[in-house]
């Protein structure tokens, strides 16, 4: 359900509205708008009689939101949300790259990386401290002394920093060192994860599931919003399916549905979509094309000795050579590259 208010309506309006909502033993979920304020409701809205909300001051009207998802919802909440961090606006107009290696190997690779990115202009650096392997015997990550140096390059070089968060007892020392959340494939659904995410600061990455559908993933994204934190970018980094010839199938086709019934922005990561380094440019070409919001793209100075994923990651001169694309195109698209 969602509440309008009248264009000209008044804060104390809006409070009255929250406040009567609550009383209803609902949630509501104030959402100021370029023109009006509107407010959502969660909870169970289906016992609502209407007329009563509808009759307060300075509302304009009630509508019932078809979608499993509320707050996710296009219907809902109209204009594109802008995720913001660390100086970068995700969301319509801009086209975000965030890059680096899979893996935070050492402070010498992060610092040398980082310094990189900043003197091409690019203002997010990933690189995972905690990594979800798929075997236990591979390396699981630096963690925690991992994340001292993602803080360092921070501190260093004033580059944003993006970090999985695979487990919410990490929660605190990744909020700390990491301006956006990564939440990974394999967690997308991890229900208690996202609830902890839903009550950070800190934005939110959330990567598409290995087999999830657009509607799943859109419902994940709803926990996050649902529990007060509406900064969440969504992550398509493809899919499993029949298809040997990449890692994985990075479904671009996924873009407009996303877009058309949801407000977040949308990224692509066509390393881990494709699996090989060769495939890489032309996906990223392609996501820009699709009308994507930006990239999520592994690049190492020496990708074949690194830690992991080096198969799919760019060096730092396949990089510029894409990055150059990329501004060509972004031009012409009217975006401007961030
Ligand atoms: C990653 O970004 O390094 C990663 C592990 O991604 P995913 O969760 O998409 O596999
Ligand atoms: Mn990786």
């Amino acid at each position: 359900m969602l509440v309008v208010m009248q264009a000209g309506a008044d804060a104390a309006q809006v409070e009255n509205v929250v406040a009567a909502i609550r009383e209803l033993g609902l949630t509501p979920h104030p959402l100021p708008g370029a023109t009006r304020t509107a407010i959502g409701i969660t909870g169970n809205t289906g016992a609502i009689e209407p007329e009563r909300l509808q009759a307060l001051s300075g509302v304009l009207e009630l509508i019932r939101v078809t979608k499993p998802f509320k707050l996710a919802s296009r219907e809902m909440h109209p204009e594109d949300t802008v995720v913001r961090a660390a100086q970068t606006a995700i969301g319509p107009g801009t086209f975000t790259i965030i890059a680096g290696p899979c893996s935070v190997e050492g402070e010498d690779l992060i610092l040398r990386t980082a310094d990189f990115l900043v003197s091409r202009g690019v203002r997010m650096l990933r690189a995972g401290a905690f990594k979800p392997r798929s075997s236990p015997y591979s390396f699981q990550g630096l963690e925690f002394a991992g994340l001292d140096i993602l803080a360092k390059a921070r501190e260093k070089t004033g580059i944003g920093i993006v970090t999985e968060l695979m487990d919410a007892a990490h929660a605190d020392a990744v909020e700390q060192a990491a301006d956006v959340l990564q939440i990974g494939t394999r967690n997308m659904q991890n229900f208690s994860l996202l609830k902890r995410v839903a009550v950070s600061k800190r934005p939110v990455l959330l990567k598409r599931g290995l087999a999830a559908t657009l509607e799943e993933w859109l419902m994940a994204a709803e926990y996050v919003l649902a529990g007060g934190n509406y900064q969440v970018a969504l992550c398509e980094r493809g899919v499993r399916t029949f298809a040997d010839h990449s890692r994985n199938t990075l479904d671009l086709s996924v873009i407009p549905p996303a877009k058309l019934l949801s407000h977040l922005p949308v990224l692509v990561d066509p390393s881990h979509g494709t699996g090989r380094r060769a495939f890489v440019p032309a996906m990223a070409m392609a996501a820009l094309a699709a009308g994507a919001d930006g990239l999520l793209i592994e690049i190492h100075p020496e990708p074949d000795k690194a830690w992991s994923d080096g198969a799919q990651t760019l060096d730092f001169d396949e990089f510029d050579k894409l990055l150059a694309s990329l501004r060509r195109m972004a031009e012409v698209m009217g975006r401007e590259i961030n």
